[in-house]
């Protein structure tokens, strides 16, 4: 039916290189790596063999040409990515507390991150698309839902599907329609990947159980929850549940793990393998990716996922 979509936030992040560091006085960095949850998302996706795009804008600037030679390199059509003449690409400078956490300092309202409409580029990739995937960051760019909304529509319409991953960051600002927008998308997502607190809010009731029963009452087909070192499981509407082991490797960098997961996991189910099959690439893409510093440097291709998995031992 055509290539996986998603649309959103194309940014450039600048890691701090020590943890337990903040930004009020100078530290060392590291950066510009190519960023933003869609981006790591999509190349992801096409790294590892899946027909993928992205629909979102940079600025005609360096931190653009990195973004965009680098979804390019790893097969993500890019003809949707508008640039931007007038605002520069966002940014994100992240640094790491020792607790594990991060914080992120965004520059995205002010660029052309957020500067997206529904152009004729973006038309023509929509309606040769079979799958969207939303992340909820996205949803901070009220112009980001125009297109979010209508691509939806599209998609559907000619009997595609959609997933979404929640991924709604505590430093995004959203308005006071993003609930109901999320959960519009809830209601017409196929497949939703959420982590941590992300199944209950998508449900609106507490515990794992309920939120799951709830999801399928909602018209949800597949849920997959991520659970960091503690890998993760499948629920499916007919009763079926697959749970995944995590690949034991030492964390360099936890961003991107989450996007990396899901668009392997969405680009081998639609390559048509069974869940297992797509748990195991996901998994193993989470894992790959933190080894690494930098959101999306440790994105792998098929062959280097499979050596991954062939050569690295599972959590139990
Ligand atoms: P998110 O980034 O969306 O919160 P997770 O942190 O759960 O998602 O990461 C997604 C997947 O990546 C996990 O299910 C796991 O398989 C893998 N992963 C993430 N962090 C690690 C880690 N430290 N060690 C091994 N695997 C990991």
């Amino acid at each position: 039916l055509g290539p996986t979509v998603t649309v959103g936030e194309i940014l450039v992040e600048i890691v701090a290189t020590k943890i337990g560091v903040g930004f009020r006085e100078p530290v060392e960095l590291l950066g510009p790596f190519p960023s933003g949850a869609p981006a790591i998302f999509v190349d992801q996706c096409g790294r590892i063999g899946g027909s993928a795009a992205l629909i979102g804008a940079v600025g005609s600037d360096d931190f653009g040409f990195v973004n965009i030679e680098r979804l390019k390199r790893d097969g993500v059509d890019v003809s949707a990515i508008a640039v931007s003449p007038d605002y520069p690409t966002g940014s994100a400078f992240v640094r790491y507390r020792t607790d594990g956490s991060r914080d992120f300092v965004y520059n995205i309202g002010t660029s052309a991150a957020a500067r997206f409409s529904w152009t004729e580029k973006v038309e023509a990739l929509v309606t040769r698309s079979g799958h969207l995937h939303v992340m909820g960051s996205a949803l901070s760019m009220p112009s980001a839902w125009t297109v979010i909304e209508k691509a939806a529509q599209v998609i559907k319409a000619r009997g595609g599907t959609l997933s979404l991953d929640p991924n709604l960051r505590k430093e995004l600002k959203y308005d006071d329609q993003t609930e109901a927008r999320f959960a519009q998308l809830v209601a017409m997502s196929n497949l939703l990947l959420p982590s941590g607190d992300e199944l209950e809010r998508a449900a609106g009731v507490e515990g794992e159980a309920a939120s799951i029963a709830r999801l399928f009452e909602l018209g949800v087909g597949e849920i997959v929850l991520k659970r960091g070192r503690d890998g993760a499981s499948c629920f499916l509407r007919d009763g079926t549940r697959v749970d995944a082991a995590a690949f034991d490797v030492k964390e360099i960098d936890p961003t991107g793990a989450g996007d990396c997961f899901g668009g392997a996991y969405i680009a081998c189910r639609r390559l048509g393998m069974p869940v297992e099959q797509a748990l195991l690439y996901g998994c193993a893409a989470g894992a790959r990716n933190v080894t690494v510093r930098g959101p999306m440097e440790g994105a792998g291709t098929r062959a280097e996922l499979d050596d991954f998995i062939r050569t690295t031992k599972r959590l139990t």
